[in-house]
């Protein structure tokens, strides 16, 4: 990376002071040119017995030599811009797939352990529970912590393989009018229900919306997880209403917030704030990369603002049917 980094550099300094080298050699020609000509007109145009046409001729060779210079100069810059822009182009593209391939490098390690964690986990109350005579509660419990451990690997498989259909443009959007705010109670009562008196909600009941389920279902349950998953053990409030004919849509945790400068770039593809070391919560980076296509493509907003005194709000805005 740092190699080509130089190399760049150093073919693109190269081709500079080669042009500017170019430039200051054209004037010296020209230069040169303008007096040697000034010296033969001297010779053959007497500028004592014809001071008028040894003017004029003064006169043609100073404006040949003004219009060399704004030739040269005009065709040069022009060429040193479309170098300087090119550059610029060529920089920005490779520093963009060098950042891709790190996030993707990043996803591709955290892929790994998402998928395996569910899997060891589920193996390991498989075995409790196939070599141990349990009583029936500790069973319940084990059954119940696999089935959450199912439950996150499918929610793990769907997002990578709608990302995968969303970029192959496979998915089929289907259309139906249907009751958003059902949609979003039960998918607050199922998380409810995995974690306990953590949610408070005050949802309008009877907001419909014009879109595909499945995918809007998708959307709120990547943020839901979100805010359980970075606000362990606090409060999460759910606020669904509707202002005119706009569907607004509040999920609020209490957190570490994020910063102002990544509040952007939190929806780009695998993106994860902070390094892989330093993240305690695990993750693809992909949850809201497809919450924001699935927000857009039904024609909303979604965008992330800091909860008073700490946390995130997430608020998605859509058009009511
Ligand atoms: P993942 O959660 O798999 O890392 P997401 O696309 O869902 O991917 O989120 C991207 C990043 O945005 C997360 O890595 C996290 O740093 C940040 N983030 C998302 N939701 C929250 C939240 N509620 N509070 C704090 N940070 C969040």
């Amino acid at each position: 990376m740092r190699l080509y980094n130089t190399v760049y550099l150093l073919l693109f300094v190269y081709i500079v002071a080669a042009l500017i080298f170019w430039g200051i050699s054209l004037e010296n020609q020209n230069k040169s040119i303008y007096e040697l000509e000034g010296m033969i007109l001297k010779r053959t145009v007497d500028s004592v017995q014809h001071p008028a046409l040894y003017e004029t001729r003064i006169a043609e060779l100073e404006r040949r030599r003004t219009m060399g210079v704004k030739q040269y100069m005009g065709e040069g810059g022009t060429f040193l811009l479309v170098i300087l822009v090119g550059a610029g182009v060529v920089w920005t593209s490779f520093r963009r797939s060098v950042r891709l391939s790190r996030q993707q490098n990043n996803f591709m390690l955290s892929v790994t352990h998402e998928l395996k964690s569910p899997i060891a986990a589920m193996k390991l109350n498989l075995q409790t529970l196939e070599k141990h005579n349990l009583d029936t509660e500790k069973r319940n419990l084990l059954i119940e912590r696999c089935i959450k451990e199912a439950n996150r690997l499918n929610d793990l498989c769907n997002n990578m393989l709608f990302a995968s259909q969303i970029e192959g443009r496979q998915y089929v959007q289907s259309k139906e009018t249907f009751n958003f705010s059902d949609l979003v109670e039960d998918s607050v009562m199922d998380y409810a229900s995995r974690y306990p008196q953590r949610f408070e909600e005050d949802i309008m009941p009877g907001c419909k919306i014009n879109g595909d389920r499945i995918m809007l279902q998708m959307a709120i349950n990547n943020l839901l997880e979100n805010a359980v998953k970075y606000a362990p053990g606090k409060p999460i409030q759910v606020k669904l209403e509707l202002e005119g004919d706009q569907i607004q849509l509040q999920i609020k945790d209490e957190g570490p917030g994020i910063p102002d400068e990544e509040k952007k770039k939190i929806f780009n593809k695998f993106y994860r704030v902070g390094n892989e070391e330093s993240r305690k919560a695990k993750g693809t980076g992909l949850g809201l990369y497809l919450t924001c296509k699935i927000i857009s493509q039904h024609k909303g907003k979604i965008n992330a603002k800091d909860n008073k005194p700490t946390g995130s709000i997430f608020e998605v805005c859509l058009p009511a049917a």
